[in-house]
């Protein structure tokens, strides 16, 4: 297994410019499984593997993507939602993945880390393929858990899901976006009345647990902008949140903006979502 810093897509920090579309597929999101692929420039990276890699393929079958050759994989944290076919997949399309130390040695220690991996310090940005790659530290209780900026030519997306809380630093890297794809994980009141164990309530409602869709609302308060073309709110409990009420509260946040032209899409977890084009 290789294991560093730096291989032939890692060129420095200038981007090369962008012709032809940017697309962001959600193949799926929930506690139960995550991946988005990102193509711009004829490159194509997958962004957490959380399903099987059987699962992962229908899905890109699904997308209209079957054709598509996965060129990288980056890899947020290592629950499993985010990287059960992570080692398969990046066998089948001789991929490297890219993700923190901590995160790769969580991985290696379990057996879970693919042949090619090449490492990245939150913080610190770097250039793949066509993508400018920023990945930045969130309070979610693993071990170096990151959400992204991505740059790609005059384009920023921010891709954030696994959120305790709203940082500085997380509303800082999504401000701006013109693609933004963020948690909303549950509603208060059906977590708080649901059957689950009090420890887990307290794990998902404390500050490393996941976002509810009103602390989702005020990230978006904070961090919208005019040029925000695209919002996808992700990662939605199975038991304690429903879409209607996820997209409501985001809409009457937006609304309140004073916005009209913006239509959140709630991601789902048993099908993929049309692709979204900047
Ligand atoms: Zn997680
Ligand atoms: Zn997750």
């Amino acid at each position: 297994m290789a294991f560093g810093v730096g291989n032939g897509y890692v060129a420095g920090m200038s981007c090369p410019s962008l012709t032809g579309p940017v697309g962001l597929t959600v193949l799926g999101s929930g506690s139960n499984g995550n991946a988005l692929v990102l193509q711009a420039a004829g490159f194509t990276l997958l962004i957490d593997a959380g399903f099987s890699g059987i699962e992962l393929r229908r899905r890109l079958e699904a997308a209209g993507l079957a054709a598509v050759r996965i060129d990288a994989m980056l890899v947020t944290h290592e629950h499993d939602d985010h990287v059960k076919g992570l080692r398969v997949t990046a066998k089948h399309f001789t991929a490297p993945a890219y993700c923190s130390r901590l995160t790769g040695e969580a991985l290696r220690s379990r057996g879970d880390a693919p042949e090619t991996l090449h490492l990245f310090t939150p913080g610190a940005a770097f250039a793949l393929g066509p993508f400018e790659i920023s990945p930045f530290s969130i309070p979610h209780d693993a071990i170096d858990p990151v959400a992204f900026g991505i740059q790609i030519g005059a384009f920023k997306l921010g891709l954030a899901t696994d959120l305790g809380h709203v940082s500085h630093l997380v509303a800082r890297h999504l401000r701006d976006c013109d693609l933004l794809l963020v948690e909303s994980n549950h509603d208060l009141k059906m977590l708080r009345d649901s059957a689950r164990p009090w420890n887990l309530k307290k794990r998902i409602l404390g500050n490393h647990g996941h976002l509810s869709n009103d602390a989702c609302a005020d990230l978006l308060r904070q961090v919208l902008h005019p040029r925000t073309r695209h919002l996808v709110l992700a990662h939605a409990s199975r038991d304690c949140n429903r879409s209607d009420l996820a997209e409501a509260c985001a809409r009457q946040c937006i609304a309140s903006l004073g916005r009209t032209d913006l239509v959140p899409m709630v991601a789902r977890q048993d099908a993929c979502l049309p692709t979204l084009w900047l």
